[in-house]
């Protein structure tokens, strides 16, 4: 491992000095002697590992399809480390990624050259009523929590359905309210002020939307293409201490869908999503709908009129609301080894003017092993006006005024290898997405395991595809940030 102290230091012989041009490999202080061509790496505050179990750790994802083992893995203590490495990278020619929770699931943040380990960098370093500073490693729960336990109680206006995820993670990629936000609140990125960037070339820039707009705009959604989010001015609303939430269960998709529209517009309802289940399941989708509130809970008659059927009523501390997956989630990892299994995910964007028609479409095809026993389809609404950065790749805006994340999350029942049905999920996502994208306007929303040709990734960012590529070739000329999702390769 390599520290200044270290570097200063020398000795261990598993410290890296630099890499060895010939052989295009990371050369130890043992190797340095004997190596006639390494360039030296400058000092870290934190620190360079290249161990096998370290590099072995995080050579896949959540979802472990794909398995890419870096060569070292960099422990930033600062966003200078960040930036001398990158540097060095884009000096020599090395893929770069960083990685925040890897709860992306086809190899989106892997690399075979340098992985920056971002948890490392997680601090909270302010916070005032409005808004939160922090370093990009952290993950929206341990924000949440910090910023709750404030006396005047605040919180993330939209919190992902789990919020082990990293806000430099979740920023890359749009962000949407799984739990909170969606209906009076934007992706995540809309609620971001400012960011720092270290950019591929090793300059570390701070940008806004009015400060070095096009890379502020083609860092938040942008993949983690054109700079590694090394810190994060984000917004924050007070938060009220408890939720209602109404769960009510359907078999119908057109009066699912007419209350599921009826919710999200009605007053006093803060939060929708919904389930979707394999037809032969009791039900077919269930609606949770939630209001917050302090003391004096929501009118129960007032918000459930006219629906298509009576909802159950479960009230919960706000955290307690917030962390619901995560709970779900940490028993099933710990009970069946959940982040081992195979996870082929299906995440698209539809435009409200085919929701319908898609569901109609699509639920009645599929069987329990498209979701799996440990798997979720699910669907999120997205107020579409509230949706503003140009690069999360939202349908076009519409009459009904909404966009809905569909996500078909195929979970194994074993871990693999299982090559045969990785093949056949793989080939299944990329059928459904062409269809979806072709016959019914949908775009990707970029976390899942949807394989996409160079064509698909022009067409997905359609008018904005220019633009892309202008930051890309600004802000990462020799192309070394983030090759995962082998968008420019
Ligand atoms: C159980 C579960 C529930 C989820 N619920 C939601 C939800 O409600 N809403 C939602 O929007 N998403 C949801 N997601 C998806 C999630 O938002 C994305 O997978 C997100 O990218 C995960 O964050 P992460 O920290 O694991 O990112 P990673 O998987 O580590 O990274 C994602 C991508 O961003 C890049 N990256 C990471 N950090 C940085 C950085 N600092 N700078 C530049 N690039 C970076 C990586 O290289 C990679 O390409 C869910 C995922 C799971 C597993």
């Amino acid at each position: 491992m390599l520290s200044r102290r270290g570097f200063l230091g020398a000795g261990s012989a598993a410290l890296v000095l630099g890499l060895d041009l010939a052989g295009s490999r990371w050369v130890t202080a043992a190797e340095a002697e004997s190596v006639p061509s390494f360039h030296r790496l400058p000092p870290l505050d934190g620190e360079l590992v290249l161990d096998d179990d370290a590099r072995t750790a995080v050579a896949t994802d959540l979802g472990n399809l794909v398995h890419r083992k870096p060569r070292a893995v960099l422990r930033p203590g600062s966003t200078a480390d960040i930036a001398a490495v990158v540097r060095f990278c884009a000096e020599h020619g090395v893929s770069v990624a960083t990685r925040g929770q890897a709860h992306t699931t086809n190899g989106q943040g892997l690399s075979a050259g340098l992985l920056i380990e971002n948890r490392h960098r997680a601090r909270v370093l302010s916070v005032n009523d409005t808004s939160a500073v922090v370093e990009s490693g952290i993950t929206w729960k341990e924000l949440t929590k910090t910023t709750f336990a404030r006396t005047d109680r605040r919180t993330p206006p939209t919190l992902t359905a789990y919020t082990g995820l990293s806000v430099g993670g979740t920023l890359s990629v749009g962000g949407i309210g799984g739990l909170v936000g969606g209906l009076r609140s934007g992706l995540q990125v809309d609620h971001v002020r400012e960011v720092e960037v270290v950019t591929g070339t090793g300059a570390v820039e701070r940008c806004s939307a009015t400060r070095k707009p096009d890379l502020f705009h083609a860092v938040l959604g942008g993949l983690g293409q054109c700079g590694v989010i090394t810190e994060v001015t984000l917004d924050l609303v007070p938060a009220k201490e408890n939720a209602r939430t109404y769960a009510l269960e359907y078999r119908d998709t057109a009066v699912f869908a007419r209350d599921l529209r009826t919710l999200v517009e009605r007053p006093g309802v803060d939060h929708v999503y919904a389930e979707l289940f394999p037809p032969g399941t009791d039900a077919t989708y269930k609606i949770y709908a939630t209001a917050f509130f302090d003391r004096t809970p929501p009118d129960d008659a007032t918000l459930t009129r006219d629906l298509g059927t009576t909802p159950q009523v479960t009230d919960a501390g706000y955290l307690d609301y917030v962390f619901t997956i995560d709970n779900a989630i940490d028993e099933l990892s710990e009970t069946m080894g959940w982040d081992r299994l195979l996870k082929p995910w299906y995440d698209i964007w539809l435009p409200g003017s085919t929701f319908e028609r898609y569901l109609a479409e699509v639920v009645p095809t599929l069987t329990p092993r498209d979701i799996g026993p440990y798997g979720a389809g699910l669907i999120y609404p997205q107020r579409r006006s509230l949706a503003t950065r140009p690069f999360p790749r939202l349908p076009k805006p519409d009459a009904t005024g909404w966009a809905f994340v569909l996500d078909i999350n195929t979970v194994a029942s074993q871990a693999g290898p299982d090559p045969a049905f990785v093949e056949e999920m793989l080939a299944r996502n990329a059928r459904m997405f062409a269809r979806a994208r072709d016959a019914f306007g949908a775009t990707l929303y970029p976390i899942g395991s949807v394989p996409f040709t160079a064509r698909d990734w022009r067409l997905q960012y359609g008018e904005r595809w220019q633009a892309f590529l202008d930051a890309k070739r600004r802000y990462d000329p020799k192309g070394v940030l983030t090759p995962g999702p082998g968008i420019f390769a």
